[in-house]
């Protein structure tokens, strides 16, 4: 399998440079990602089909940059079909024939299989991409290279499932992740643990104001992230917000309105 990167020419503040869609060309040509419809990601997959045409379109989660695509790529390549695993409160934003995938769904891309992993936590639906013959993981947005993933509450984002999503994906020992933004991760063992650790160093940060009496998350947000521009407190504060429910799940932090307090023995 040599999947080919596609840019969806999508730069912003939220997607940086912009999200990467790749192509997986053979008996069942995929592309893994939408894009977000921009005309240049359209003619970009034109050319890279090379005549051939496009079977179906596999979204990793439902946020715009990943899934907005579809109505684009419907009119551009009619027959083709869309698959992801279904949130139904998000997908009526997109409409299209959508297919379901679960956890362990296998579908044929190109001339091999993908199996679909179930890997909540940026989103609930998110699903990472597996091909174990190369051990290449299509990884959506579970991973970023130089960055940590953004885990929103308010968009039903869950710490404590993308701890575990990040535990599955190790266990299974990926040569190589594709992500979605950023480039090719060629030493996913580091990058992932690096992950976990950077969770509970945070978490350990956040203990340490809890057990100093600091109760309010955006006073945390003010001494965590220092010098943060106004534009990105919001993130913050939904980071924050993350660890403080996985505190709360796990019987080590309560809240009392907006307040929270530790529970330790
Ligand atoms: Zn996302």
């Amino acid at each position: 399998m040599k999947p080919i990167p596609i840019h969806a020419f999508n730069p912003g503040p939220y997607t940086g440079d912009g999200n990467w869609t790749w192509l997986i060309s053979g008996r069942v040509t995929t592309l893994i990602d939408a894009g977000t419809g921009e005309s240049r990601h359209l003619e970009a997959i034109e050319r890279a089909l090379d005549g051939a045409a496009l079977s179906q379109v596999i979204v990793t989660h439902g946020h715009t940059d990943h899934a907005s695509g579809v109505t684009a790529l419907a009119a551009r390549f009619p027959g083709v079909r869309f698959l992801k695993m279904p949130w139904p409160e998000r997908d009526g934003r997109w409409p299209a024939p959508w297919e379901p995938l679960r956890d362990g769904s296998v579908v044929p891309a190109g001339d091999d299989n993908l199996t679909a992993i179930h890997t909540p936590g940026h989103a609930p639906d998110h699903l990472c991409l597996w091909h174990v013959e190369s051990r290449t993981m299509f990884c959506g947005d579970l991973a970023q290279m130089g960055t940590t993933i953004y885990i929103p509450p308010n968009l039903q984002g869950d710490l404590l499932a993308y701890l575990a999503s990040l535990e599955r994906v190790l266990a299974l020992r990926p040569a190589q992740l594709l992500p979605a933004h950023g480039p090719v991760i060629d030493d996913p063992d580091d990058v992932l643990r690096g992950y976990i650790e950077h969770r509970r160093e945070r978490e350990e940060q956040i203990l340490e104001l809890l057990r100093g009496g600091e109760s309010s998350p955006d006073e945390m947000v003010a001494r965590m992230y220092r010098g943060l521009k106004d534009t990105l407190v919001p993130m913050a504060r939904e980071s924050v917000l993350a660890h403080l429910l996985k505190l709360e799940h796990e019987g080590r932090a309560r809240r009392a309105g907006d307040a929270w307090h530790i529970m330790e023995p």
